[in-house]
């Protein structure tokens, strides 16, 4: 279960979505803390820290904030800013 917002940044009127949660089978969608960048993330995979390390430097995380892909600005009021909610199991 998980589900997908339909997003407008603040700052620079970008549209993008941003999926969150565990949704087919055993992936997972993880996001990176810095850069927003997003990564499907196979939890029953035998990982090693390395894979979870994003080239920009930051780490992927479940929990990382919503960021916007072009100017970085990290969404602070999301429910402000999200046009749509799509949830998807
Ligand atoms: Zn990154
Ligand atoms: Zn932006």
């Amino acid at each position: 279960m998980g589900q997908t917002l339909d997003i407008k940044c603040p700052r620079c009127d970008k549209k993008f979505e941003w999926s969150t949660g565990s949704g087919f089978l055993e992936v997972e969608i993880l996001h990176c803390d810095k850069c927003g960048k997003e990564k499907e993330w196979n939890k029953y995979d035998l990982v090693t820290d390395g894979d979870l390390d994003c080239p920009c430097g930051g780490t992927f995380t479940d929990d990382a904030p919503i960021r916007c892909p072009k100017c970085k600005t990290e969404i602070a009021d999301v429910s402000d800013c999200t046009q749509e909610v799509l949830m998807w199991d």
